[in-house]
């Protein structure tokens, strides 16, 4: 890797293990000793043929997915899900459940909206997502599905778990997918894009259970039909092949290390850099303790004055991606899995060390 390389803590796209970057271009020049580019695979080739099997049954492994789960890799990232779930699984007379915890949430139920009744169950909009919504207490039996987001990229909460419900479960794992032990199996449905703890974008991940396929509610052309890409296995037209390739390759690293690891580590990533921000004077974290993401720190300045001249005092230290997203500025530091421990530390110094210039200067 070359010696430039800078902590990116970026929302997404988003850093990649070095190992990953380092073989998916070795395969951009001669994937395997076949003497083609990835980028020349034929995608029904044999050779994709077992990157796709491969990849589609590692996410069954990593997920402890049985086989009446399909594993399918999609194209038109998050916000296509937002329109298919709907499309495949609520009729125009039925409603669907959903748990605003902020934009994404929001945005998905907005989509339902267009071919159903999207009822708000929770909603922590009325505190500009500080907290998370609370889990609803009961859920209607007669929901077509409870849609929620495990992990709000935007704001910055996290759910602790993925409970039980009595309607079919459907969860955008997009921002916290393989950070954790998580219960996959009590959905129905999980998705995530890419482009934050799986590998570059244009691919997105969902892995569906057959039974809520049998649940197609109106008559899709077959590229807005779960069931036709998974007659297809997600070869329904030409795959994403350099994007499934480096899913592949961050899934086979994300298995050597082991989820209880990468867990372990996330906790103590997320640790020290709360700690810095809730002891630092300049900087201001506005999301109860308890609902914190360990994915997306999220957190302000005290004086506005100082974002732009923290964010070019990291930049100069080679640190970027920070800014916080358009609708909620400051800060957003995102630790997905391939950030490692020495990076948040170092930011960790850079915050002690701008800090003290601050108050000295003033
Ligand atoms: N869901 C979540 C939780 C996200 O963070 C994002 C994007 N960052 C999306 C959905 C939308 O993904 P896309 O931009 O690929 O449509």
């Amino acid at each position: 890797m070359s010696g430039n390389k800078k902590i990116n803590f970026s929302s997404g796209p988003a850093a990649l293990p070095p190992e990953v970057l380092q073989e998916a271009s070795e395969a951009i020049i001669n994937y395997n000793n076949t003497g083609l580019s990835i980028l020349e695979l034929q995608h029904r080739g044999k050779y994709f043929e077992a990157i796709n099997d491969e990849s589609r049954a590692l996410v069954k492994e990593l997920c402890g997915l049985s086989d009446d789960y399909e594993v399918l890799w999609l194209q038109g990232g998050g916000r296509l899900q937002f329109a298919m779930i709907p499309m495949n699984f609520l009729g125009e007379q039925e409603s669907a459940g959903f748990i605003d915890s902020g934009f994404w949430a929001h945005n998905a139920a907005e989509y339902a909206a267009y071919y159903g009744n999207a009822v708000t169950l929770s909603s922590s909009e009325k505190d500009n997502h500080t907290h998370l919504p609370k889990w609803p207490a009961t859920v209607p039996h007669d929901l077509s599905y409870l849609h929620f987001t495990t992990n709000n990229t935007i704001y910055g909460t996290q759910f602790p778990n993925v409970p039980k419900t009595n309607v079919p479960l459907i969860a955008d794992m997009s921002s916290d997918i393989f950070s954790r032990k998580m219960e996959y199996r009590n959905c129905a449905m999980l998705y995530a894009v890419a482009q934050k703890n799986i590998g570059a974008a244009g691919v997105t991940l969902v892995a569906v259970n057959k039974h809520l396929l049998g649940n197609v509610k109106r008559k899709l052309p077959p590229m807005l039909d779960y069931s036709a890409h998974a007659k297809a296995r997600s070869l329904l037209n030409t795959a994403p092949v350099f994007g499934v390739y480096t899913s592949l390759l961050t899934l086979r690293w994300i298995k050597q290390k082991g989820i209880d690891t990468i867990e372990t580590e996330s906790i103590k990533k997320a640790e020290i850099l709360y700690k810095e921000i809730d002891r630092n004077s300049l900087f201001d974290c506005k999301i109860g303790k308890d609902d914190r993401s360990k994915m997306n720190v999220c957190f302000g300045s005290r004086d506005k004055a100082t974002d732009t001249a923290f964010t070019e005092y990291c930049s100069v230290r080679g640190i970027t991606g920070i800014d916080g997203h358009r609708y909620v500025g400051s800060f957003r530091v995102s630790l997905y899995n391939a950030i490692p421990l020495s990076a948040v530390e170092t930011m960790v110094s850079v915050m002690q060390e701008f800090e003290h210039e601050y108050l000295k200067a003033r």
